[in-house]
């Protein structure tokens, strides 16, 4: 009994003390308090729920996810930064007189900014046969589209017979002194690559010692192919005039195969859905981009590996075994190996939007924004890919720091504005379309989220993040040092700091044009692109330690920085 009366009396006291500093709440800390747990749960359990379906570019998920970002912007307060409403008529046929001209209201703006991309995918024609020739003669195995093959298709279709080159993991790793490249001469050719990199499969190896931290570590700078599980464009194969890769899935997952498709798909206890389609089929481009010829992409069977380095003298374990021990690469030209192919592509015109809310400052002409990409990588293979933390995560950050703005009831100096980027994972293309067509013309900076619920696989890695940014913006780092301290977040930052910060998320789109940036991600968790990237697994104190430092520097940057 005594006890209770004690701690009712120590509640007294807190709440005495609490009461007249909560009054006197600084504007900043008011924007503060509206980021937490509940609020970006409330969010994220929508946007990553199998309602969304994934979020494909174009398709009615994430134009579900889009309509209920904007919905949350105007729910906050934010005023609309997208399009302009089509016209709209009094009736079908009725002309204005000069009266009703006169008093037309200004045409209003939507929250979103539409985007035509053009997707390409395999047309009917997809033939391929491997072709061995010698002194004596040749013999070419013919293989069947989907049953040994499968396609992910340029942007045209093409016929040819090519040479075949093996280029090992195609990793140029400057500091360690490794190129699988060199000597090679690629051009017109088809490259056979290793998946991984020099001992990734083997993690006693020396080389695997050497290479995992150039590979391995989540850097948001390194290029997307070198990220574990990525799939994505490999951009040395566009310079080198490459027509083809074929990439050897040495580690057999199941989901990033159509033929896992075929056969037993009931049985898995993941299934959800019915498009029995491969996820890495088709590829995206903007309507009014340049042709980008681009290459082609094949996943083979065994059985045209095998094929294809019969006679050659090559093994593929023992030629991984050999670079993971001797760390040098093994690349070389499959002398008098040939690939006839011929493939058709087919396109269609697929319309997708950013998201765009706006908080106007006293300076409505110069922005700063937000940013992070709400689409994902759909539903496919049967496998509702939800995405929860790429980058449903990153989006709920964003309409979250919206929140944030507006509940410090104050002008901000700068405008802000707030989006959620379209066709990221197509290559970066809704924000790209932003920057090139921006809400105003002068954008101060970008703040970019992608992945900032999760962790590195690992122990202990609860408080660890990494932050980049242009080594021209260093008040973004020093910002987010100050908070992390002043605060006691006590996160451990690896900040890195370049000249362009590149790499596959949104903010290279204005690194690009030379838009100082800040980056965060909180690490490169095993679910990456997989299935089960699901909020069950997010790690809710540093997401909103991420959302709030996020929140302070923008703060700071918005009200006082020159
Ligand atoms: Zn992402």
């Amino acid at each position: 009994m005594k006890k209770q009366i004690r701690f009712i009396f120590l509640m007294g006291l807190l709440t005495g003390f609490a009461l007249p500093h909560y009054a006197q709440e600084s504007p900043r800390d008011k924007g503060l308090s509206a980021i937490t747990k509940e609020a970006l749960q409330g969010q994220l359990e929508f946007l990553a729920s199998d309602w969304t379906e994934g979020r494909e570019t174009g398709t009615k998920g994430e134009y579900m996810a889009s309509d209920y970002i904007a919905s949350m912007f105007k729910l906050y307060g934010l005023t609309p930064g997208g399009d302009l409403e089509a016209a709209r008529m009094g009736g079908r046929g009725q002309r204005p007189t000069a009266g009703a001209a006169a008093q037309r209201p200004e045409p209003k703006r939507t929250y979103f900014q539409n985007i035509n991309f053009i997707e390409s995918y395999p047309g009917e024609t997809q033939e391929m046969s491997i072709i061995t020739k010698s002194g004596s003669g040749s013999r070419a195995v013919d293989f069947a589209y989907q049953t040994d093959f499968s396609v992910t298709p340029g942007q045209v279709g093409i016929e040819a017979e090519v040479p075949i080159v093996f280029i090992g993991y195609g990793l140029v790793d400057e500091k360690n002194g490794y190129d699988d490249f060199k000597g090679l001469d690629l051009k017109g050719k088809i490259v056979i690559k290793l998946n991984g990199y020099p001992g990734s499969k083997d993690m006693n190896s020396k080389a695997y010692e050497k290479f995992k931290p150039a590979v391995q570590t989540p850097d948001p700078n390194a290029p997307r192919q070198f990220r574990p599980g990525g799939f994505g464009r490999y951009p040395w194969a566009n310079e080198k005039g490459v027509v083809g890769i074929i990439e050897i899935r040495t580690v057999n997952d199941p989901t990033t195969q159509w033929a896992a498709n075929v056969p037993f798909r009931y049985n898995t206890a993941t299934y959800e859905g019915d498009v029995p389609q491969s996820r890495i089929r088709k590829s995206m481009q903007i309507m009014n981009d340049k042709v980008d010829v681009g290459y082609m992409t094949l996943q083979v069977t065994d059985r045209v590996i095998n094929e294809i380095i019969s006679g050659s003298g090559i093994d593929i374990a023992a030629i991984e075994k050999q670079i993971a021990e001797t760390g040098k690469p093994a690349s070389r030209e499959l002398t008098g190996k040939f690939m006839h192919i011929k493939t058709t592509v087919e396109s269609r015109i697929v319309r997708g939007r950013n998201v765009v809310g706006v908080i106007e400052g006293k300076n409505p002409d110069e922005i700063v924004v937000i940013g992070g990409h709400y689409d994902h990588l759909g539903k496919q293979d049967g496998f509702i890919f939800n995405g929860a933390d790429d980058n449903a995560s990153g989006t709920v950050g964003v309409m979250t720091i919206a929140k944030a703005m507006m509940a410090t009831g104050i002008k901000p100096e700068k405008t802000m504005v707030f989006c959620a980027w379209t066709g990221e994972e197509k290559g970066l293309l809704g924000s790209k379309f932003f920057a090139d067509h921006p809400y105003k013309d002068k954008i101060l900076c970008d703040l970019n989220f992608d992945m900032i619920s999760r962790n590195d696989p690992g122990e202990n890695m609860d408080n660890k993040i990494m932050m980049n940014y242009s080594n021209k913006f260093p008040i973004s780092r020093e910002l987010v040092e100050k908070f992390n301290k002043d605060l006691n977040m006590g996160l451990e930052i690896k900040f890195t700091g370049s000249e362009k910060p590149g790499g596959g998320s949104d903010h290279a789109s204005f690194s690009a044009k030379d838009i100082p940036i800040y980056y965060f991600m909180a690490g490169m968790p095993p679910e990456y692109h997989k299935f089960n990237d699901h909020i069950e697994l997010v790690v809710w104190d540093k997401f909103v330690k991420i959302v709030q430092l996020g929140y302070l520097s923008l703060f700071e940057i918005v009200q006082n920085w020159k």
